[in-house]
């Protein structure tokens, strides 16, 4: 589009929390950006914390990492998977963040004397940061994006909102009429005694909006059915809102149908109408997200990963982990089942107190055709963790640690194959003897949420013949997101090599280590950083790719492509399982996987 006055989308919710109104959000961003229009996205957040960094990921989901270091809300995440963005810290507004700034200002003077009053100055901050930050160009083009999507956090009605639900209202007036488009997502619940889908509670809370000074011009309606015509005319008449313009997100087999259920009822027309854009852009296309939605329903053939972590029973907490399991496992075209592991349960201590425990989380695990253990932080379940991490080396099942779970494996290895039985992290055992892990921070050792290595850094293979440097597409460097405090030891490092141990990359003073494998394992990767914060639905993260392929037997023909790099079509014999790459169909599949895979010449490593 020829670059004009940036168009605003404001997403709202309203009745309940959790109605999934990041994904409506990002899939609204993604049904523009498939019209042709620059998309970019902000998360309101209305709480006081500055950022998501010192929150607890049991209580509010995963914190997600940004290239730029910046620790934001999860929906973050699910803006750049669907529209393959690269947002920055500043693209997650908080009323920490905003009141930080107004009271630096007041502090500098800036306000010559005046009365500093939420509202303007606290609404006038929040207007002006939305303007900001929307013009930063995230899709790696230059100029402005065309259209910002504004997600609210909450509920309307919410007290915490009020600074913002106003600075919006101004926002709407100030920005004009064409320039603002305001979408509610709400909720019609289906009474069970008689069936009946219920528009009253999106009476109300449109009805709170009004009052709050926004006027909806499209309602998402969640409901567990398509809505009734005679339900939406209703709500049409009550809540004033053109029918055509009211759109139902009723349950879908998978959250890639999202955009196409919004797609297949029009809302990018209603919007691209109420923005004024109608004819401007391009007919939204959206066959890849088509494709893989109906490909994800498909699959059968199972691929069982257990998740060894502290469980607590929100799968939130390691969302994008999840999302990048998914990823690979439909690039891989198999089912994905994740096992929870709680890993305490592993530990011999569960056994004395709750055998029954003990033995399921066991089955679970020895069950697994994967085993995955995610970052973390605390003690609890370290020695679980611990204990995984060995049965997968010497039973030869896939294993990827992140983070936490690469520090632990070297803890392991160390312990088992060294012999330094009180080998330890300094995290959880400061006095250890043998501390193969340490504290190495880039920053501030005092300071809370200042003291980790965070962000983007950079990653260089040390040799070309071992399976990450392959699966990475034979790259010297690749660029991954990294999230802690602690990091191997180097002064162990030539022991635990002379093991069999292998460092395959390391930053750039190689000091600090970065992947480890075990040669003769089928697949024992840890990594430092955090390779599920850059997984795509179509363009799968490597390291998930290689620990999905190698459960199910296909991870020798992704080597052995990305050695030839010819990507031509290697022919595969044995197993019981049909591979996708014994028919015709799925000898495309294979290849469309291997070139999603490598398809990341930008020069800035791998972003899978
Ligand atoms: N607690 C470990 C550290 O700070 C691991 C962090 C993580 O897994 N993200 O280094």
């Amino acid at each position: 589009m020829k670059q004009g006055k940036m168009k605003y989308v404001l997403v709202s919710g309203g009745v309940v929390s959790g109605l999934g109104k990041g994904v409506t959000a990002s899939s609204i961003g993604l049904i523009l950006k498939a019209c042709g229009l620059r998309v970019t996205c902000i998360k309101i957040d209305p709480y006081l914390n500055t950022d998501a960094g010192t929150m607890s990921p049991f209580e509010h989901g995963e914190v997600f990492v940004l290239d730029d270091g910046g620790e934001v809300d999860l929906d973050l995440g699910n803006y750049e998977r669907f529209l393959d963005i690269k947002l920055t810290r500043d693209n997650n507004i908080t009323t920490g963040k905003i009141y930080q700034s107004v009271l630096d200002k007041e502090r500098r003077g800036d306000y010559l004397g005046k009365t500093v009053q939420v509202v303007p100055h606290v609404t006038d901050a929040i207007q002006e940061w939305i303007e900001r930050v929307a013009a930063i160009p995230v899709d790696g083009k230059d100029g402005s994006p065309d259209v910002c999507v504004i997600e609210l956090g909450g509920t309307i009605g919410d007290f915490e909102s009020m600074p913002f639900t106003e600075a919006l209202s101004q926002f709407s007036v100030r920005v004009g009429a064409s320039n603002f488009c305001l979408i509610h997502v709400s909720l019609v619940p289906v009474l069970n005694v008689v069936g009946e889908q219920k528009t009253k509670p999106t009476q109300h809370s449109v009805r709170a909006l009004r009052n709050l000074g926004l006027t909806p011009h499209i309602l998402a309606c969640r409901s567990t059915t398509e809505l009734d015509d005679n339900v939406i005319d209703k709500l049409s008449q009550f809540c004033n809102v053109a029918v055509e313009n009211i759109i139902t997100l009723y349950d879908v087999s998978n959250i890639w149908r999202v955009p196409l259920l919004l797609k297949e009822q029009r809302a990018h027309e209603a919007i691209l109408k109420v923005l004024n854009l109608s004819g401007v852009t391009n007919k939204s296309s959206l066959e890849g997200w088509t494709s893989r939605a109906n490909l994800c329903d498909r699959l059968h053939i199972p691929v069982r990963v257990a998740m060894v972590g502290k469980y607590t029973g929100l799968s939130d907490s390691y969302l994008s982990v999840l999302k990048a399991l998914l990823h690979a496992s439909v690039a891989c075209h198999r089912k994905l089942t994740v096992d929870w592991v709680p890993a305490s349960d592993l530990e011999d201590e569960t056994k004395k107190e709750s055998p029954k425990d003990y033995k399921a989380a066991w089955n679970l695990l020895k069950g697994a055709d994967a085993v995955l253990v995610p970052g973390g932080f605390g003690d609890r379940g370290v020695e679980g963790k611990i204990l995984a991490a060995n049965y997968a080396r010497e039973n030869k099942i896939p294993y990827l640690g992140i983070c936490l779970g690469m520090q632990i494996s070297v803890v392991e290895f160390a312990r088992s194959v060294l012999g330094l039985e009180d080998a330890n992290s300094t995290e959880f055992d400061p006095e250890t003897p043998n501390p193969c892990v340490i504290f190495m921070p880039e920053g501030s050792k005092t300071h809370m949420g200042g003291t980790m290595r965070l962000g983007s850094r950079r990653t260089y293979f040390q040799v070309k013949d071992c399976k990450s440097a392959k699966l990475y597409g034979n790259r010297s460097f690749i660029d991954e997101r990294h999230r802690h405090r602690y990091e191997v030891n180097p002064d162990m490092v030539p022991q635990l090599e002379k093991a069999g141990l292998l460092f395959t990359g390391k930053d750039e003073t190689g000091q600090r280590m970065e992947i480890i494998e075990l040669p003769t394992h089928p697949y024992y990767v840890g990594v430092q950083f955090h390779p599920e914060f850059t997984s795509r639905p179509g363009r799968p993260s490597a390291l998930f790719v290689g620990l999905i392929a190698a459960a199910c037997g296909q991870l020798d023909i992704l080597l052995r492509k990305s050695e030839s790099k010819s990507f031509g079509f290697i022919s595969r014999s044995g197993g019981s399982a049909i591979t996708p790459y014994q028919n015709g169909h799925s000898l495309k599949h294979a290849n469309n996987l291997i070139d999603g895979i490598y398809s990341h010449g930008n020069g800035n490593g791998l972003h899978v």
